[in-house]
């Protein structure tokens, strides 16, 4: 594995691993770009099969979160971290205050929170080793706390926005949605459709997931292998990765994609075969903000619900701004939104090559 020729490298500032032989710890923090500020995003627990494909991930991750914090006007720059193993197996709270002591080394250059396979109660164990950590307990008064509900409700808006931008329709009622996985975000996600009246369509490998939405929600269970081909106006992805693939493109029926999960475009180009084949996709860093927003909010303190609330209310604007500059310039939504995030980065690149922020400020 030649980490600086590998697809997924873009100039990615530090990719450090880390491992820990009495707790099991094996983790890799990349940190994509602090031009913004210190790097902030989850840390990812999954079994990945081989370690290359855990940095292919960490890769991935990092450099999306530089976009997302870039493009929700957070002063934060892209980092993320996986931790190679089995949530379900290999979770003790030793090995989460290893994995705290791995980010204290960076000396807060990386902000770690919660992601898929970790949780709220995980982040408090990591928080026992370092201060650069947030997505903790909620503290009575202030926002914070579980990011899931707040990045449900910036996908929620932002599918909102697209419905009225591709269909020119203000409601959602009666629409169909088709939602892939609702686990966290999912779950919460068809909990805003549902009071809007939509008809969801629900698929996740958990039974007792799809089992919980369908009884509070009256969502119809389809298939694991065919729900991103669901005859519906909306597509959600909420599970993994990469899904919108050379493969499945070509079999997806909805006019709009707007959903939680991260890196949904296995490559750049499936951007491309989408806008090709007449589908709006919502760039899903754009519209999975609110989650970040959330803990960006929490870990400088002092911010309200109702801010947090108000600051995630920006996401349609600004996904609206890239579906009119897409049609301008007929190119990929995808393509615009990386562009314009990337442009904000190296603004802030120059200021600091001036002598702009310097060190973390943020110690909490
Ligand atoms: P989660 O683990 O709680 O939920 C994911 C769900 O997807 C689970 O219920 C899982 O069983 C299901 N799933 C896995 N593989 C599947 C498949 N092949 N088909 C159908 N279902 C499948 O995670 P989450 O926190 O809800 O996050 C969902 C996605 O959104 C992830 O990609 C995550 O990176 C992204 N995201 C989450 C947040 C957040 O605040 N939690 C923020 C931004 C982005």
């Amino acid at each position: 594995m030649d980490l600086f020729s590998m697809r997924d490298f873009d100039g990615h500032e530090r990719v450090v691993f880390g491992h820990d032989e009495v707790t099991g710890l094996r983790a890799i923090i990349a940190i994509h770009s602090t031009a913004l500020g210190p790097a902030a995003g989850g840390c990812r627990m999954w079994p990945f099969a081989t370690t290359a494909e855990a940095v292919t991930d960490v890769l991935r991750l990092s450099r999306g979160m530089s976009f997302k914090n870039a493009l929700a006007g957070l002063p934060f720059g892209g980092g993320k971290a996986v931790i190679i193993a089995e949530p379900r197996q290999a979770k003790t709270a030793e090995l989460f205050q290893a994995y705290g002591e791995l980010v204290q080394s960076l000396g807060g250059t990386y902000i770690t929170a919660e992601d898929v396979g970790t949780t709220t109660a995980d982040m408090e164990q990591v928080s026992r080793a370092t201060q650069f950590v947030s997505g903790l307990g909620r503290k009575p008064g202030e926002a914070g706390g579980d990011p899931a509900p707040k990045t449900a409700l910036g996908v929620f808006l932002g599918l909102e926005a697209a419905v009225k931008f591709r269909m020119g329709r203000s409601d959602l009622e009666g629409l169909r949605v088709a939602v892939q996985g609702v686990g966290g975000v999912g779950y919460h996600l068809c909990r805003l459709l549902a009071a809007e009246g939509v008809e969801l369509r629900v698929a996740d490998v958990r039974e007792a997931s799809t089992v919980r939405v369908a009884e509070e929600f009256g969502a119809s269970v389809v298939p694991v292998e065919s729900v991103l081909a669901e005859n519906v106006d909306v597509l959600a992805p909420c599970a993994l990765g990469a899904v919108l693939n050379s493969k499945s493109v070509p079999t997806i029926k909805a006019a709009i994609v707007a959903g939680a999960a991260n890196n949904q475009l296995a490559h750049e180009s499936d951007g491309t075969a989408l806008q090709q084949s007449g589908v709006l996709y919502a760039p899903d860093y754009v519209v999975n903000a609110g989650g970040i927003i959330s803990v960006a909010r929490e870990y400088n303190g002092g911010a309200t619900e109702a801010g947090v609330t108000a600051e995630i209310q920006g996401i349609p604007e600004r996904l609206t701004e890239i579906f009119e500059r897409a049609r301008r310039e007929a190119r990929p939504t995808n393509a615009v939104a990386d562009q314009m995030a990337r442009e904000r980065i190296g603004r802030a690149a120059q200021v600091r090559h001036r002598g702009g922020w310097i060190a973390p400020t943020l110690a909490g």
